[in-house]
């Protein structure tokens, strides 16, 4: 098969790692990819959202099998491009269709599917800027902390947690008022905090059908035991000591099955990943988020522990053909160091050489932001590299991971030092 993946982030290098693996595959194509995917497959020059060329590119590289790594293109509909033009519509995609993707691309509409659903999750009410009057009347009868989602699209940075009324009020009435964050905060949902430990599941389904692929643990800020600003994540780990056989039963029972029933009696096909963000309350499972793909970091970390043909799922997933499909799962252990710009999440340089990456390694370096620029590999965004090893335990992963971490480096070069450390202490 010929395949194409669009997207250009670690998640995409690991899908493509995984991908070069399967007999099935015979040439692996990237939009736009990465110097790291650019080792492995052809890079094309595509943006993620331009449906139009990426369409021409599928039919001049005969391409069978699309694999959709982000929410941009989901949510924006590429599905449905596809699904509309005569001469697309034989290409097996992997991703939902526009309304599917609104459980990520709305997170009003995602806690209102919860709700009609029975999928447990925080208390929330939603408001939009004509209502801003009452959403700081109903802030004052609110607990601290006090969650603030806006309801679309914010490159991750949508969720505000706020420890008075005070902050909470200044931020919504910047949210909806002053719109904080673009038209993504038209409306606003104000959530109940969830006190507890969070993970991610990660489903992938054909809208009957599903597999439940590894668990992780991701590790959303910056600095070392949990400080600092959110990114887009900085490492991850699995499997998650936390998530006991009991606790992924709940997950599947009060979670799982009830999303995919749901999509059915809504009559929304979905074909693709449901990534299921979770806080564990004292052993019961609550749904924080969806997302209509798999996570970054996480997929790398995912990717090192499926033992399975990958687009043997991928193409039973996009033909609707998951029914008794087992999952081979790895008992190694993953973990994932991300090694980001200095600065980032703030400002940061772009264009230093990355040294190290020829070195032998017994870690995989995915790469994210990275482009080759005059025979040097340099960091060309925030996130720039995953360093993800395996290893029987926990600490062996670990320590893999941070010695490659440690030999590749380029000018002001970061990343966090504990990534797993809590989960080596949870499980003793
Ligand atoms: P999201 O973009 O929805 O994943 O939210 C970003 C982060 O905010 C999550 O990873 C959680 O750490 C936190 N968060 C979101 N909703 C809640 C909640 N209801 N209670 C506590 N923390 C939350």
């Amino acid at each position: 098969m010929n395949i194409l993946i669009i997207g250009n982030g670690g998640r995409e290098h690991a899908f493509a790692w995984k991908i070069k693996q399967s007999q099935q595959c015979d040439h692996l194509f990237v939009a736009p990819g990465n110097a790291g995917t650019a080792q492995i497959a052809e890079n094309v020059a595509i943006a993620v959202d331009d449906f139009e060329k990426l369409g021409q590119c599928c039919l001049d590289k005969k391409i069978d099998l699309v694999l959709v790594g982000p929410e941009v293109p989901l949510v924006k509909g590429i599905r449905d491009y596809f699904e509309s033009k005569k001469e697309l519509q034989h290409i097996l995609l992997v991703g939902p269709g526009k309304n599917g993707a609104q459980l990520e691309g709305s997170k009003d509409f995602s806690k209102q599917f919860m709700l009609r659903h029975g999928v447990p999750t925080a208390k929330a009410r939603t408001f939009t800027a004509s209502a801003l009057q009452e959403a700081l009347n109903y802030i004052d009868q609110c607990n601290t902390p006090i969650v603030l989602k806006a309801d679309g699209l914010a490159a991750g940075k949508g969720v505000v947690i706020a420890e008075n009324l005070k902050e909470a009020k200044a931020e919504i009435t910047e949210m909806l008022q002053s719109q904080k964050f673009g038209a993504a905060s038209n409306k606003v949902l104000i959530e109940e905090f969830l006190t507890g430990i969070e993970l991610s599941v990660f489903v992938l389904t054909d809208g009957t059908d599903y597999v439940i692929l590894p668990e992780a643990k991701d590790y959303k800020r910056i600095g070392d035991n949990d400080t600092g600003l959110n990114t887009g994540g900085m490492g991850a780990v699995s499997p998650v000591v936390f998530a006991t056989p009991e606790f992924l039963k709940k997950v599947e029972e009060q979670v799982v099955k009830p999303t995919i029933k749901g999509l059915q009696a809504e009559n929304i096909p979905y074909q693709g990943f449901v990534f299921i963000g979770l806080m564990n309350v004292k052993g019961e499972p609550y749904v924080i988020e969806y997302n209509a793909r798999m996570g970054d970091p996480e997929t790398q970390s995912v990717m090192s522990r499926i033992d399975s043909d990958f687009v043997d799922l991928l193409v039973a997933c996009a033909k609707k053909e998951l029914k008794g499909k087992e999952l081979s799962i790895s008992k190694n252990y993953a973990l994932t160091i991300v090694m980001a710009s200095g600065g980032y999440p703030g400002e940061f340089q772009k264009g230093f050489p990355i040294s190290g990456l020829n070195e032998q390694h017994e870690a995989n370096v995915f790469h994210a932001g990275t482009k080759l620029k005059e025979n040097s590999i340099v960091n060309d965004g925030g996130r720039v590299l995953g360093i993800t090893a395996t290893g029987a335990t926990l600490a062996e992963a670990r320590e893999k991971a941070y010695k490659s971490a440690l030999n590749i480096g380029w000018e002001g070069v970061t990343f966090r030092n504990d990534i797993g450390q809590d989960l080596m202490k949870l499980s003793g």
